[in-house]
């Protein structure tokens, strides 16, 4: 069983997830940097990941049910909840559960009385103090046997790129410390693949065409000759930072996305705003300037209208390049992912198209729709099981397509 330990770390988060090769996902554990403002310094950003990576690596074990063990000058991240579990079988009936909370996961047991055991600092914890102290007295006992353990991480996956260079150092090098001290092998992974790799494990997809809407990206993405390429991007800016840029000349505070969606709830008329699609492209720097304009002229600007327009346009811009991509290619599935993949009206609007054109819709929570760790755990495993060449060094400009993938 090939279990990875993925690190992502192209921007504002450094996350790490702990995933199997049947894509069970055991943690997805991050800290992200915040400004007021919510533009990412890349240096500060590096600095605030390089301080919490152990912290985070810490977590994720802890979360996933995983032990640093050392025998000797051996040292293994061993999945001790599994041996526990084996070894408790014949005695208990053992359920094995995954808290699905955003932000993290959390795998526990629980025994056939309802007793909950989980994993922390390196001890069993339990919700019945007498079985504890049993389970660690079995613990202490496993930690002996560094030969037998069936299940351990073997592999460690890292977001090489596109992505920040400070950040992205930081990423790599913790990748490449724990694959020499645990001795196994690495692979730095493409991000951009990893979000459409976790879109199609979450919703069973096959082949589709993802929309990827963040702060910092949009793109258009689909596999097609053999490798994932970008069908459609924005030429400026991305729907995120847009939002947030509108935030900030409405003072709405930041993210402004989820505000905006609010506002937009409340609105009624339809001001009309340039529409700027190029082919398979977007630009929205243009729209910015009319806006800013427009409120220069009318201070009483209802902000509910304003905002359901804003919604209104972008979002048909988006879902007219989705729709073209998949018209172009032929493809029976839509992904969306992103943070601005929770905005509801996005999402209503792209389902409708889906519905219309008989082919499915599909979007992942925001825990797996933000960066993280999962999705980059995930991704190592296929390409280490596909033989796909990674790279082991980073790259901020890293595209897709110069990424040969046999099939999808
Ligand atoms: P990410 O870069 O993937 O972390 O996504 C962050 C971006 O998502 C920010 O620019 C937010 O304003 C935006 N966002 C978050 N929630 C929503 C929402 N409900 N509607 C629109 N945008 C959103
Ligand atoms: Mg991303």
């Amino acid at each position: 069983m090939i279990i990875s330990l993925g690190i992502e770390c192209t921007a504002h988060t450094f996350s790490i997830g702990i995933v199997d090769e049947r894509g069970k996902i055991y943690s997805n554990t991050r800290v992200i940097f915040k400004t007021e403002k919510g533009g990412v310094h890349p240096r500060e950003a590096a600095e605030l990941h390089s301080k919490e990576a152990i912290n985070v690596l810490k977590k994720a074990l802890n979360n996933a049910g995983f032990v640093k063990i050392k025998v000797g000058d051996k040292l293994c991240f061993v999945d001790v909840l599994y041996e526990l579990k084996k070894y408790l079988e014949n005695k208990f009936t053992v359920f094995e559960r995954f808290h699905e909370e955003p932000w993290n996961r959390y795998r526990y047991l629980i025994l056939n009385d309802g007793v909950e055991v989980w994993v922390e600092d390196q001890k069993i914890k339990s919700t019945d103090e007498e079985i504890e102290k049993k389970l660690n007295k079995i613990f202490n006992r496993i930690k002996r046997d560094l030969n037998n353990f069936e299940r351990k991480i073997n592999l460690i996956s890292y977001s090489a790129g596109p992505g920040l260079y400070p950040t992205l150092v930081q990423g790599a090098f913790l990748a490449k410390e724990l694959s020499n001290t645990l001795n196994i092998k690495i692979i730095g992974v493409n991000h951009l693949i990893a979000h459409i790799e976790i879109v199609k494990l979450y919703n069973n997809f096959k082949d589709p065409v993802i929309l990827l809407v963040s702060g910092a990206n949009t793109m258009v993405l689909a596999y097609e000759g053999g490798r994932y390429r970008v069908f459609g991007e924005t030429l400026d800016i991305g729907v995120g930072n847009f939002l947030d840029k509108i935030g900030r000349l409405l003072s709405l505070g930041f993210p402004a996305g989820p505000k905006i969606e609010k506002l937009a709830e409340k609105g009624k008329k339809l001001i009309e705003l340039p529409y700027t699609v190029k082919g398979m492209d977007i630009h929205l720097g243009g729209i910015y300037t009319y806006i800013k304009n427009l409120l220069d002229r009318d201070r009483n600007i209802s902000l509910e209208d304003l905002s359901y327009s804003i919604q209104e346009h972008i979002f048909a811009m988006l879902t007219e390049i989705v729709e073209r991509a998949v018209a172009h290619l032929n493809k029976k599935e839509v992904g969306l992912t992103g943070g601005v993949a929770a905005n509801r009206r996005l999402q209503s609007m792209l389902k409708s198209m889906c519905e219309e054109r008989k082919i499915k819709f599909g979007t992942v929570p925001l825990d797996f729709a933000n960066d993280n760790g999962a999705m980059i755990s995930w991704t190592g495993i296929l390409w280490f099981k596909k033989s796909v060449k990674g790279i082991n060094t980073i790259d901020p400009y890293w595209r897709p397509e110069g990424i040969e993938i046999t099939d999808t």
